[in-house]
């Protein structure tokens, strides 16, 4: 897959003296990245080298690479993806991801990536898988992806870990990662967030997400992903979560809810676009957000599927809708009053954008 080009305008040239002068701005510009999951996220140099490394393996390990090397083969004349056939991908990606030394060479790799890119604080989500194959558990997934996060030897950026509830799990699996995230959150563990393939289950864990809010921790939620979610979308709200992934099929009632709650949304243009949930860039919906000045982060959704970096996401932006220097910066600084990380970490973060210059 190509990366998004960001169309050169008069403003561009104005203001930035041109789209590669833009894109340079926008990967120095220090930046907030809260709605990246770990597996679309592992660049295809990373993926390849693992599919490589494991062809010369075990039957079943040479199996998991050809997968995922059909995948990477898929993605490079794909322009754009229906959400149907998006989701089943990952199982490839996962087939690859199994085992412990794998897992922290694929995080230290992404962590890296962001934090070229001019990350300089990363949540990263995913999802924690049992393999019985590999002896992978859930709590095991859990301990080696912070592991990997606490050894990561990137030094300029820092990363939290959101888990996910996937759509398709059962009330009790939901539970038992809520559960995981109350006993890691003192190693990294900030939030759970409700993602997974929009089509394919009804929400069913909201005891799950209660218990995490009633827990203290951060909850964010995919939602209205898909049209004529509305009972659905109104039930996830009931949970009172802290940010949204997305929110790009809304009645009005439930965008006014949004709004006056000041719910911060996770806005990952490129990968709405790409999935053909919006139009276009302009009739993207962080552009009434950013008018009406409602908490709104840009991120990337899966960096790796959509090849679109933070940065090249802030250039979009810019050049859709005239943002000038200033604003993408104040933009960027603001994403981090919607961090779930605590206040200590939010005057750090401060500090690093208030000594930032271009
Ligand atoms: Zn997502």
């Amino acid at each position: 897959m190509k990366a998004p080009t960001v169309p050169n305008t008069s403003f561009v040239d104005k203001e930035f003296g041109g789209v590669d002068q833009l894109l340079e701005y926008c990967k120095a510009l220090p930046k907030i990245e809260l709605h990246a999951h770990l597996n679309g996220s592992i660049s295809p140099e990373s993926l390849r080298q693992l599919a490589e490394k494991r062809l010369a393996g075990t039957v079943g390990e040479a199996e998991a690479a050809t997968g995922a090397l059909s995948v990477l083969e898929a993605l490079e004349w794909k322009d754009t993806f229906d959400l149907k056939d998006f989701f089943p991908m990952f199982k490839h990606i996962y087939a690859l991801t199994n085992n412990m030394a794998w897992l922290v060479f694929i995080v230290h790799g992404v962590i890296k990536d962001f934090e070229d890119d001019g990350v300089r604080y990363l949540e990263l989500r995913s999802t924690p898988r049992d393999d019985a194959s590999t002896g992978l558990t859930k709590e095991l997934y859990v301990q080696t992806v912070l592991q990997a996060i606490s050894t990561s030897p990137a030094t300029k950026i820092s990363t939290r870990l959101i888990l996910t509830i996937d759509r398709r799990h059962s009330p009790e699996v939901a539970m038992q990662i809520v559960d995981l995230a109350i006993r890691f959150r003192d190693q990294g563990v900030v939030g759970v967030d409700l993602a997974g393939d929009p089509y394919a289950a009804d929400f069913d864990c909201k005891h799950a997400l209660l218990k995490a809010k009633a827990a203290g921790l951060k909850v964010t939620i995919h939602l209205g992903e898909i049209e004529n979610r509305e009972a659905e979308s109104a039930s996830m709200l009931e949970v009172r979560p802290d940010r949204l992934g997305h929110a790009t099929f809304l009645s009005e009632q439930l965008r006014a809810h949004v709004y006056e709650e000041r719910i911060a949304v996770e806005m990952c243009m490129t990968s709405n676009v790409l999935c053909r949930t919006v139009s276009s860039y302009e009739e993207h919906h962080i552009k009434e957000a950013l008018e009406l000045d409602h908490p709104s982060i840009l991120c990337t959704d899966d960096k790796s599927i959509f090849a679109s970096p933070l940065s090249c996401e802030y250039a979009l932006a810019a050049s859709t809708f005239s943002m000038t220097k200033q604003q993408l910066f104040d933009l960027s600084k603001k994403s981090i009053d919607a961090i779930f990380a605590n206040s200590e970490e939010k005057t750090r973060l401060r500090g690093v954008w208030d000594t930032w210059a271009p």
